[in-house]
């Protein structure tokens, strides 16, 4: 009696369990390659390592002071309690606000949407537009969580390949041929994590010449990177003719305030979709945090300086990157116009082995190469849907950077 209830309460193999557990939704997409080579790279560190982190992608700058200074008034002040799902009224009209100062965009406070920074917003969207089986066209190289949150709402992701001879650009012929009446959206950053590029006012223009032929695509227009371009204004393509009420634009406080941490993201949506995003996140989160938004009221509203000074350094840094990488034989690079990334090719390298014989056969084999031997942290472009390059981030300071692109050249050159 005693060893027959034994034999019955033991659990099966922890493989069977876990593949009860967990929901065939989540084998749909894969964790962010960026956030796994941060966590390898501080295991690399608790080992006593000196790694150096060009996998970040966030700014290494403080938040403004103003910024920081109304947050801590807002806590004084009692800013304590549940938000309205789609944000307090006076945030919705600080980022109206922003849409005109910066944009020239006319928007009201039903147009707009904060979250819990723009990767929700994104989420809201996506999920909120896109049935099942509709395709979401999305250039690459594309910002890693694009296609998991597609596939996340089973919708099909259609890429459209871009190359470092067009600068990671699409044509307008292009948008033309791959848009079919199946197309629900199309995805795109400019500028562009991780390739820097940035569509100009005249190229943005033709593109909404061929999305006014095709009424039924939706654009998402993530401009989270707006303020750190280096080739002057930002251009929304949400300013052209009849785009506005098709456009969904994407921006949060994230990249241009130093403030991933607070997690504030906005949209300006026809007010449907922003409806739509309010019934989701109503039941996901509700409102983000009451302390970030009384904030982003003053950092919306505000002089840009701080951002513009941070936005200086990164220029620097840029122009730096640009060239070591230049003095990298085999590498090849679109000069990024934005954002804080490099997306150099290389491709050459694959197919070498190091000097323990190991064979280097594609960027996530370099990735790791680089980590394990030259102690810095890259991501793999096989994340961003384009394995020929590596991610280097210049959200690192000048030194590091400097220190990082020599470990980096002298690994390059002990492939053979
Ligand atoms: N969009 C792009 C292109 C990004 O690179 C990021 C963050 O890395 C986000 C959106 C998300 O930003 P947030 O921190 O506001 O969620």
């Amino acid at each position: 009696m005693f060893s027959i209830t034994k034999i019955r309460i033991v659990l099966p193999p922890q493989k069977v369990f876990l593949m009860e557990a967990l929901a065939s939704r989540l084998a749909r997409f894969s964790e962010p390659e960026t956030l796994k080579m941060a966590k390898l790279g501080r295991e690399l560190r608790a080992q006593g390592h000196d790694v150096i982190d060009l996998s970040i992608g966030e700014p290494d700058f403080d938040v403004p002071q103003h910024v920081k200074e109304a947050a801590k008034k807002a806590i004084d002040d009692n800013w304590s309690h549940y938000t309205p799902v789609s944000g307090y009224l006076d945030v919705r009209e600080a980022v109206c606000h922003k849409f005109k100062r910066d944009n020239n965009l006319e928007y009201t406070s039903e147009n707009i949407v904060v979250s819990t920074g723009a990767k929700q917003t994104l989420a809201n969207v996506i999920l909120s537009i896109v049935n099942e089986g509709e395709e979401v066209i999305i250039p690459t190289p594309y910002w890693v969580t694009y296609a998991a949150l597609v596939q996340l709402g089973k919708g099909v992701v259609k890429e459209m390949k871009t190359t470092p001879q067009s600068g990671y650009k699409i044509t307008p012929a292009e948008l033309d041929a791959v848009i079919t009446p199946n197309s629900k959206a199309f995805l795109f950053s400019s500028p562009c994590n991780p390739s820097g590029a940035v569509y100009t006012k005249e190229e943005l223009a033709a593109l909404a010449e061929v999305f006014r032929k095709h009424p039924q695509v939706y654009i998402i227009s993530d401009e989270i990177y707006e303020y750190i371009n280096y080739r002057g204004a930002h251009e929304s393509i949400a300013q052209f003719d009849g785009m506005k009420d098709r456009t969904i634009i994407v921006n949060g406080l994230s990249k241009g305030f130093a403030m991933t941490g607070w997690r504030l993201g906005f949209m300006a949506a026809p007010k449907e979709i922003a409806k739509g995003c309010e019934k989701l996140q109503g039941q996901m989160t509700s409102g983000t945090n009451s302390v970030a938004q009384k904030a982003a009221v003053v950092a919306l509203t505000s002089s840009l300086d701080d951002t513009m000074e941070m936005v200086k350094e990164f220029k620097r840094r840029k122009n730096r990157v640009v060239q070591l990488l230049g003095e990298m034989e085999g590498v090849e690079l679109a000069i990024p116009d934005g954002a804080f990334y490099a997306f150099p090719v290389v491709k050459s390298y694959f197919g070498k082995k190091t000097e323990k014989g190991e064979a280097i056969n594609n960027a996530d084999d370099l990735c790791m190469y680089l980590l394990n031997t030259a102690h810095v942290s890259t991501v793999t472009g096989s994340a961003f849907g384009d394995g020929d390059c590596i991610r280097i981030s210049f959200a690192n300071s000048m030194a590091n950077i400097e220190k990082a692109m020599e470990r980096i050249f002298n690994a390059l050159k002990n492939l053979s």
